[in-house]
């Protein structure tokens, strides 16, 4: 008689994802839930989202749209991609057009087609947004980690772009420059903007200018790098931070049009993968790419808003002696705790990983290890997103802000209590 019972099936990973763990963000997100669930007091400083609601004109287009039904180009709505490159020509005064945009299913999904479309190492700066080097092992590229100063505040700086490049001229490349950073908040002046698009150019660099959060530029000064090298450029950005939109996962590319054939390529191997972006998104993201005075409105109360929080978090970390590289928009700031370092040794804790974990279960605040930036584990640092508030309640409370006279400090605190009471508790702990 025939043997039915069948072998159980055998763990045969591709070896680019054995080993991998689901990316951290999304983990300390489940987390916190998680904790939440089970009755805990949780500050969620850990996840980088935006508290802020989608405007409500965007949100009433897309209710609009519910009906959209139909599979859209696969580059996009030509409506949505002529509307993002006017958007790219007010807010950037670059050459832009609609053939050179590809919209996908959230910037992330792009910056991994690109990736695996385009055969070259990845540069990227320590620390960095911690999905890019995850995207590069699974696809089997080399990724370079530039070490950073903190005297420069940990940005990548043209001379090492340029020590890396020296070594092997012609190798394709691409590098990745985020700013305003995720996770320092930092981001870099036009003139070392001018000096890596110099490098860059010389030894055709392809740069993506991963501007997801180039609105939330606390004093809306984002410059981008594409002024400088307009030909190698790649523009990256959606709707997930200033629009408040993370969920509704959508983002674009914006490419030189000497660059048409890895637009071309990437647009095939998105008809072969996520087909096309939803439509309904697609149509409501026309109205926020359109901006008017409800989104000016809208985004200089956000950065008004998180303006005034940081200031609040930077003055208490001073006093704390926890340094950082001073933020200039988002919504992250990189504090290291060195100079606790003794007296956490004592409690064992040797590393960024085991301080977050600690912290975590001794004080309910969640934040993300330095090294999950690839900063080295033994360095103490974190990534704070101080997000934990009610984005409805902060703008409409924020007009008082504009007022000279308003008290910063009594706006904090009457609207942001979690995050008085996150700083406070990290504090204590220190501290105890
Ligand atoms: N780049 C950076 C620096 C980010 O922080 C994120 C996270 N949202 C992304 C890209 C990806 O954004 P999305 O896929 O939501 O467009
Ligand atoms: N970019 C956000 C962060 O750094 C979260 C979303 C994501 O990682 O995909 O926390």
């Amino acid at each position: 008689m025939q043997n039915n019972i069948k072998k159980p099936f055998q763990v045969n990973l591709n070896l680019n994802v054995r080993g991998l763990e689901p990316s951290s963000t999304l983990a300390i997100n489940e987390r916190s839930r998680q904790l939440v669930k089970e009755g805990k007091e949780v500050f969620r400083l850990g996840l980088g989202q935006s508290p802020f609601p989608v405007p409500e004109e965007v949100v009433e287009s897309l209710r609009r749209n519910a009906h959209q039904k139909e599979y859209l180009p696969v580059s996009g709505l030509p409506e949505l991609r002529e509307s993002i490159s006017e958007f790219n020509v007010r807010m950037h005064k670059v050459d832009d057009r609609p053939e050179d945009i590809l919209i996908g299913p959230g910037s992330k999904e792009l910056i991994f087609l690109l990736q695996l479309v385009y055969y070259g190492d990845l540069i990227i700066p320590t620390p960095s947004w911690v999905s890019y080097a995850p995207q590069a092992q699974i696809i089997g590229r080399h990724v370079h980690w530039v070490p950073t100063q903190h005297s420069n505040d940990l940005r990548m700086s043209p001379d090492m772009l340029e020590e890396i490049c020296r070594k092997d001229p012609d190798k394709p490349r691409i590098a990745i420059l985020n700013y305003p950073a995720n996770p320092t908040g930092v981001t870099y002046p036009i003139e070392r903007l001018k000096r890596l698009a110099e490098v860059a150019a010389k030894y055709n660099v392809i740069l993506v200018s991963d501007e997801i959060y180039g609105l939330m530029h606390h004093n809306n000064q984002h410059v981008s790098v594409a002024r400088y090298y307009p030909e190698g450029t790649i523009i990256s950005n959606g709707l997930s931070k200033w629009c408040g939109a993370g969920g509704w996962r959508l983002g674009f590319f914006s490419f030189p049009s000497g660059l048409r054939w890895l637009r071309d390529a990437m647009a095939i191997a998105a008809s072969e993968t996520f087909t096309t972006t939803s439509a309904p998104i697609q149509y409501a993201a026309v109205t926020a790419f359109n901006g008017g005075p409800f989104m000016d409105d809208y985004l200089t109360k956000v950065r008004k808003s998180l303006k005034t929080i940081l200031k609040y978090i930077m003055v208490r970390f001073d006093i704390l002696k926890i340094t950082y590289p001073t933020p200039q928009g988002a919504f992250y700031i990189f504090p290291d705790f060195g100079f606790y370092r003794e007296a956490l040794m004592q409690r064992g804790i040797t590393t960024s990983k085991e301080l977050c974990t600690r912290l975590l279960e001794e004080t309910g605040v969640a934040m993300l290890p330095g090294s999950d930036f690839g900063r080295d584990p033994g360095e103490l640092s974190a990534r704070i997103a101080y997000v934990d508030f009610d984005g409805r309640e902060v703008l409409e409370g924020s007009g008082v802000l504009f007022n000279d006279e308003a008290n910063h400090d009594y706006f904090v605190e009457k609207h942001c209590s979690k995050l008085v009471k996150a700083v406070e508790r990290i504090g204590n702990w220190l501290q105890g």
